[in-house]
């Protein structure tokens, strides 16, 4: 099928597309990124924009930068360029190790990190890494500029706490301490399919106990998220099979899995089992 008809935009500053959302965000207008969610669902006419601003001629959206101790992601920055480490340090390594996993090289060299938090698929990788992480996005649109953490700005599947006329300016995820180890795992039917379930584990050492444990789970529930419960067991254990499993055991009792015709949600739960135990032996090795 071919999409709905619409009127095509391509501002060159960020100004001039905050000015065009504004005024079509209310005509039912739409950000253009990569392309590689918004125009399949287009041509299926699941979703009929009447305008899409083109922000792909920001040049200014497509900067990865590191301040203030944040690694900030500009909004056109594609997956594929986190396929070699784009900083020092556990960040940079757990980001080209989780990139490989979204989707066909094809699809990484046009989709953007940004536009993965914008479209908040349940599954996402990067939803699941900005969650796990505690990151933040900078939503700026003609009212202002905000900045949204992590556990604020999803909100359910595919939808997240942007305005229809705020564009999300920049994800920025917080740089690791050097000793932290960190470990993900998902779990899908074929290469490059969306997971059914993933997990990000990370934590330093301290006197050989767990510290600063962290465990999200993605693709299971309606948004990724940390598990504190399963956190709480970590907290202070030394890394084992049996603090593991223990924290895998608390997260899959904690999460309430959706389910769909193919997969129920036992079948989730136990794999939320399955893939945070995984994550936090990565993690160990
Ligand atoms: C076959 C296939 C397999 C895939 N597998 C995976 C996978 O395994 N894991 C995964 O995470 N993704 C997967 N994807 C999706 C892919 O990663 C997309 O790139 C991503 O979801 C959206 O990024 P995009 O830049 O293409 O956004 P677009 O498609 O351009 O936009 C998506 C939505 O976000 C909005 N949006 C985008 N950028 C902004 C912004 N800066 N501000 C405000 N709103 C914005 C758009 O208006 C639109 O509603 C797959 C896609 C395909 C086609």
């Amino acid at each position: 099928m071919k999409p709905a008809a619409f009127r095509y935009h391509a501002p060159k500053t960020i100004d001039e597309a905050v000015a065009l959302l504004a005024e079509v965000a209310t005509e039912d207008g739409r950000v253009l990124a990569g392309g590689q969610s918004l125009v399949p669902t287009m041509a299926f006419r699941l979703a009929k924009p009447a305008h899409l601003v083109d922000i792909n001629g920001v040049t200014a959206l497509c900067r990865i930068t590191t301040t203030g101790g944040k690694l900030a992601i500009g909004a056109c920055v594609r997956h594929a360029a986190f396929h070699r480490p784009v900083c020092e340090g556990p960040l940079g390594k757990l980001l080209a190790e989780v990139v490989r996993h979204i989707a066909h090289y094809p699809i990484r060299n046009r989709g953007t990190f940004c536009g993965s938090l914008a479209h908040a698929d349940p599954a996402s990788e990067w939803c699941l890494v900005l969650a796990a992480l505690d990151g933040e996005v900078v939503a700026k649109s003609a009212r202002g500029e905000r900045t949204i953490a992590a556990r604020d700005f999803f909100k359910g599947v595919m939808t997240t706490a942007l305005r229809d006329d705020e564009l999300l300016l920049e994800a920025r995820l917080p740089l690791l301490p050097g000793d932290t180890r960190c470990g993900f795992y998902e779990f899908s039917r074929r290469a490059g399919d969306f997971a059914l379930a993933a997990a990000l584990g990370a934590y330093r050492l301290e006197g050989g106990k767990i510290a600063e444990p962290r465990l999200a789970i993605g693709g299971a529930e309606v948004y990724p998220r940390r598990v504190l419960e399963a956190e709480r067991v970590l907290a202070g254990a030394a890394p084992s099979d049996k603090a593991f499993r223990a924290a895998a055991e608390a997260a899959m009792a904690a999460i309430d899995p959706m389910e769909d015709i193919v997969n129920s949600a036992e079948f989730r739960r136990d794999l939320v089992l399955a893939v945070a135990r995984r994550a936090l032996e990565r993690a160990a090795a």
